[in-house]
């Protein structure tokens, strides 16, 4: 089966020295990937590579069987780790997740009654139907992370980059995500998380690729996530 995302001898520098070092990776449909590894070991910027956000400095990415980033982009969405969002922008929830559609409309349609319905839909799958008139910066950390999850099943994409979508929620907001996640899994669609959790990553993954700059396992969770290549990864007894 060809693969959605390809990832060839990528590598990636912001300054003098590469985050990220000779990236292989070749994911296949229909799972979800976690992207585990210690403060800094480059996350947040493998994502960010795969959808030409970063300059690399080598390397090629191909999606859903050679194709480029740029003819498949409408298929692919993109939920940013919560930091980097601007939390006090003065945009109502239903605007945010409406957002999603753009990627599909293009920016200067705007969406009519059939997006606000399905951008409703996807509110009300993330369990915030009654929030859609709210201010984003009136919400919790929880409903936040979930009303730019619904913004991302807006897009209806095939492939999703999910940089930390755990952060900053309660267990019952994680859970409600992970049976959210696992529905796009289970319909044929391909997730890529970022964690920085360990504990979550057993049971909301079917493979991890484990980095540290480099990758030092990729394969199906049980495997990689053992002792040995935890310690290799966060230098540290998990015993
Ligand atoms: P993670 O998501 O695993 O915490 P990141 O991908 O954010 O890691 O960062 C990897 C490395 O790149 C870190 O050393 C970080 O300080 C550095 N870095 C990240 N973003 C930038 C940037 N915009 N400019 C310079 N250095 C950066
Ligand atoms: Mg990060």
């Amino acid at each position: 089966m060809n693969p959605v995302l390809k990832i060839t001898n990528l590598s990636v520098r912001y300054q003098s020295s590469p985050v990220l070092w000779k990236i292989n990776v070749d994911i296949t449909r229909g799972k979800i990937i976690g992207v585990i590894g210690p403060n800094g070991s480059g996350k947040s910027t493998l994502l960010k590579a795969c959808l030409n956000l970063v300059p690399r400095i080598t390397g090629d990415v191909r999606f859903f069987g050679n194709k480029s980033f740029e003819e498949t982009r409408k298929q692919i969405a993109y939920l940013p780790q919560r930091e980097s969002i601007d939390w006090d922008f003065p945009v109502r929830v239903l605007d945010v997740v409406l957002m999603g559609a753009y990627s599909r409309l293009g920016l200067f349609r705007n969406p009519g009654a059939t997006e606000k319905t399905f951008a409703m839909e996807c509110l009300d799958r993330v369990g915030l139907k009654d929030f859609s008139k709210r201010h984003i910066s009136e919400l919790s950390g929880g409903q936040q992370q979930r009303v730019f999850l619904a913004r991302a099943l807006m897009t209806k994409a095939e492939l999703y980059f999910l940089d930390e979508p755990f952060s900053a929620v309660d267990v019952v907001t994680e859970s409600m995500i992970l049976s959210v996640l696992k529905q796009l899994r289970d319909d044929g669609k391909t997730l890529l998380i970022s964690h920085h959790d360990l504990n979550s990553v057993r049971e909301s993954t079917d493979e991890v690729i484990l980095i540290n700059k480099e990758i030092l396992s990729f394969g199906a969770t049980s495997e990689v996530m053992s002792n040995l290549n935890l310690q290799k990864a966060y230098g540290k007894s998990f015993t």
